[in-house]
């Protein structure tokens, strides 16, 4: 039997928390479906949505992103562009936010599921992809 990876790694791979063998979303973080997940992991069966309203708090996840992100590119702008006119970190800002929204909103889930998702990882479920 193969060594699983690191519950770190897993999450960067979107790896289901309880077997970190199968992906939790469907389609890749670029298309038009990047929202959809599994119900349910297609190996272990373990709920991705273990209660109603469960992702309500991996909003204030991507806050954080996002508030993490306008401070990093304020100040890249500020220190290495010579602090230009307003409208360009405005600009900036939300140009970065909106491409990467459907990472954000992705990693968002993660955190959550793996801090949250009441279920700790089994190393007898874990097979090689
Ligand atoms: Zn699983």
């Amino acid at each position: 039997m193969s060594k699983a990876p690191g519950w770190f790694a897993s999450m960067l791979s979107q790896k289901c928390p309880h077997c970190r063998s199968e992906k939790v979303f469907l389609h890749p973080s670029y298309s038009f479906s990047f929202l959809q997940m599994h119900e349910k992991c297609p190996h272990c069966q373990m709920n991705f949505e273990p209660e109603p309203g469960f992702y309500w708090g991996a909003m204030y996840i991507t806050y954080a992103f996002n508030a993490g992100l306008a401070i990093t590119a304020s100040l890249v702008m500020f220190l290495f562009f010579g602090n230009p006119d307003i409208w360009v970190y405005v600009g900036v800002i939300a140009g970065l936010s909106l491409v990467l929204a459907p990472v954000f909103f992705r990693y968002s889930r993660m955190i959550l599921l793996y801090g949250l998702g009441g279920k700790k990882f089994d190393a007898t479920l874990y097979k090689k992809a």
